[in-house]
């Protein structure tokens, strides 16, 4: 049996993976020049800058029976936040995982006793659903402000720490995610941490790629159309000449599914700029900071050379700033923005840009109520099966659950 599977990104390498596993012939057709698609990780003069800041809960589960943790050699962020409004500095620590730190986090200005209790409760009630992706959480959907605010948060938590917090996570400061993602994310930062490999990102595909033997993967090889015989999924075009195989597996992001499958993906993206600088040391330690602040770019930094060492040349330190608008700005102007913000809260941050990613599709734009009507991997079509982030929910854990499905539906049909 040969599979040819059309896009390297989380989905794509972990259908692969599991179907090399089980002894089938897999070719990847990716159409940029490396794997990873989204999870990508680039070099900058001793840097390692991933391709729009994002992080790994090491409780996902789903992505943990396909890596190995231990050679990704993962390095945790400290548990809750820096938020900061201006010169103003509340930290929010994380009473759940860190008892210790339970004085302190109901000292700290942006949370008022209640918020605090709730915030326990609503962890509670995430733990006690025995949920795989974020479609799976259980009872009504809602945007994440509505369930919020039933749940009594007061205005200031929510304004303080939700948007900035699940904004830098949902890329939508509205908070008008669907509340299942809230209460996964929830359910993940509870139950494990929150990391980054120790060389970058990108060590997650590239792990999931060195299960694959070698000539499998094919980059710079964009799939133009595929090929059909009596409705029937045949195979794949790629510069001009025809590849035979008994199933493909459509990988690529949603709206590229539809154009070559021809199948209702779901439409609309959220996106972030990501601006790097090289920085002298700040006080935020291994602790995200977040902006608070009405009218401000940055919706998020982090010191991420504090984290992962090997981020940065020795001696030096890199900052990762994520603001939720500026795409079409030039980039002198988004620099001169995140430095604005940035040396506001750390005056002697002393910053020198770096480099800018602007990243339009993100995530697929997940509303409330999404995950009821997303593809499924099967299609009505033979021989032609979907995968990827959007038939499950937008992440890591999605994505490679995707892929981990399709394999299974190659194997079945
Ligand atoms: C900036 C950013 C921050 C994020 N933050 C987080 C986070 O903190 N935690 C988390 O869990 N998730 C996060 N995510 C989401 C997560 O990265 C994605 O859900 C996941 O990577 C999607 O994987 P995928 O395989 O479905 O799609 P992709 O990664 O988009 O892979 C699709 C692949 O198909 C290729 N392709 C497209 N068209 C063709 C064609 N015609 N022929 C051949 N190849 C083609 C593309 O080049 C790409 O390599 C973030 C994503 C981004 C970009």
């Amino acid at each position: 049996m040969r599979i040819i599977v059309v896009g390297a990104g989380l989905a794509g390498l972990t259908c692969a993976k599991v179907l090399a596993e089980r002894g089938v012939e897999v070719v990847i057709f990716e159409a940029s020049d490396g794997v990873g698609g989204r999870v990508r990780t680039d070099e900058l003069d001793g840097f390692l800058l991933d391709r729009g800041f994002q992080v790994y809960f090491t409780s996902y589960p789903v992505s943990k029976r396909h890596l190995d943790h231990a050679a990704l050699d993962l390095k945790s962020f400290d548990p809750g936040a820096i938020v900061r409004r201006g010169r103003e500095e509340s930290v929010l620590s994380d009473p759940l995982r860190d008892p210790k730190s339970l004085v302190p986090s109901l000292l700290s200005g942006a949370a008022t006793f209640s918020d605090k209790l709730r915030t326990l409760a609503l962890v509670a009630g995430s733990l006690s659903v025995g949920a795989a992706t974020a479609g799976e959480m259980d009872g009504a959907d809602s945007s994440s402000l509505e369930y919020l605010r039933s749940y009594g948060f007061s205005e200031r938590i929510i304004d303080d720490f939700y948007r900035p917090f699940y904004g830098g996570i949902f890329l939508d400061r509205s908070l008008s995610t669907s509340s299942r993602v809230l209460r996964f994310t929830f359910k993940m930062l509870a139950t494990g941490s929150t990391t980054v490999p120790a060389l970058g990102i990108g060590e997650i595909p590239k792990q999931l790629a060195s299960h694959l033997p070698p000539g499998a993967i094919c980059t710079d090889s964009p799939v133009e159309r595929l090929l059909w015989d009596g409705g029937r999924a045949v195979g794949v075009e790629v510069d001009g000449e025809e590849h035979e195989a008994d199933a493909v597996v459509v990988a690529t992001e949603a709206p590229e599914a539809g154009r070559l499958a021809g199948v209702a993906a779901p439409e609309g993206a959220v996106g972030q700029v990501c601006v790097y600088y090289a920085a002298d040391k700040l006080r935020s330690g291994k602790k995200i900071v977040l902006n608070a602040e009405d009218g401000g770019f940055l919706n998020n930094a982090v010191e991420i050379s504090a984290i992962a060492p090997s981020y940065a040349p020795r001696g030096q330190h890199l900052l990762c700033t994520v603001a939720l608008e500026g795409f079409g700005l030039p980039d002198g102007e988004i620099y001169r923005r995140g430095v604005e913000d940035v040396t506001r809260w750390y005056p002697e941050a002393g910053l020198r840009p770096l480099a800018i990613y602007r990243v339009p599709y993100a995530q697929f734009d997940q509303p409330p109520g999404v995950h009821e009507w997303l593809p499924e991997n099967r299609t009505n079509t033979p021989g032609l099966v979907l995968a990827g982030e959007y038939t499950e929910d937008s992440s890591i854990n999605g994505s490679m659950l995707s892929g981990e499905k399709a394999a299974g539906e190659v194997l079945r049909s």
